[in-house]
């Protein structure tokens, strides 16, 4: 199994859900650059200028670039260093981003280990799933609708194109069917996983 495996989707994909499955069945490390933002918010003793960074989250907007490398390489190096692989979830949400990763995987000899996954979403799908979501009732800070209307505005299939093309390019990309049911879309990337081993 390759060891850097790249989750890509939209909000709403349903990331999280199988970036969860993959390291709980492979003990590979969760990268989530939400989930270490949040607690960077959540963490008083932290550098402030790092958390004065978060007001762009909580709007909605894509938080600073090195910000997102300080948490994610600091994170990802811990697992390479025990010998595990990771999943990253939600890491890398612009080329810039993509191809700053990619230069780390290189220096930390990875560069080879990379695969990326698309859970690919309609844009009408997207906005049935964030509406249920609100019915449902708010779960975080930015559960609200002018955020997640910024938050499609900015990280929806437009932002993910490019991002998507730049592994297609590289040949690291895979794509599964991100309107099937969760069991199913597990193993759709199960099998594009094991068919690059
Ligand atoms: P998430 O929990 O993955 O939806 O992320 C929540 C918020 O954190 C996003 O709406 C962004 O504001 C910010 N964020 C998470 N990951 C990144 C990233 N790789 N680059 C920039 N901002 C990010």
């Amino acid at each position: 199994m390759k060891k850097i495996i790249i989750l890509l989707g939209v909000p709403g994909s349903g990331k999280g859900t199988q970036a969860k499955q993959l390291c709980d069945r492979y003990g590979y490390g969760h990268i989530s650059t939400g989930d270490l933002l949040r607690a960077l918010e959540n963490d008083a003793s932290a550098d402030p200028a790092d958390r004065q960074k978060l007001v762009d989250m909580k709007a909605g907007k894509l938080v600073a670039d090195d910000l997102i490398y300080k948490l994610a390489f600091r994170e990802i190096k811990k697992h390479l260093e025990r010998g595990s692989g990771v999943v990253l979830d939600g890491a890398i949400r612009s080329v810039a981003q993509a191809e700053a990763y990619q230069e780390f995987f290189m220096d930390e000899g990875v560069a080879d280990e990379v695969v990326a996954v698309e859970i690919a979403l309609s844009d009408e799908e997207i906005w049935r799933r964030m509406e249920s979501r609100l019915v449902a009732g708010a779960g975080r800070a930015d559960d609200n609708p002018s955020v997640m209307k910024q938050r499609i505005t900015e990280q929806g299939n437009t932002a993910l194109r490019p991002i998507a093309a730049y592994y297609s390019h590289a040949k690291k990309l895979e794509t599964v069917d991100g309107t099937q049911p969760i069991p199913a879309v597990a193993r759709q990337i199960e099998d594009v996983l094991n068919a690059r081993r």
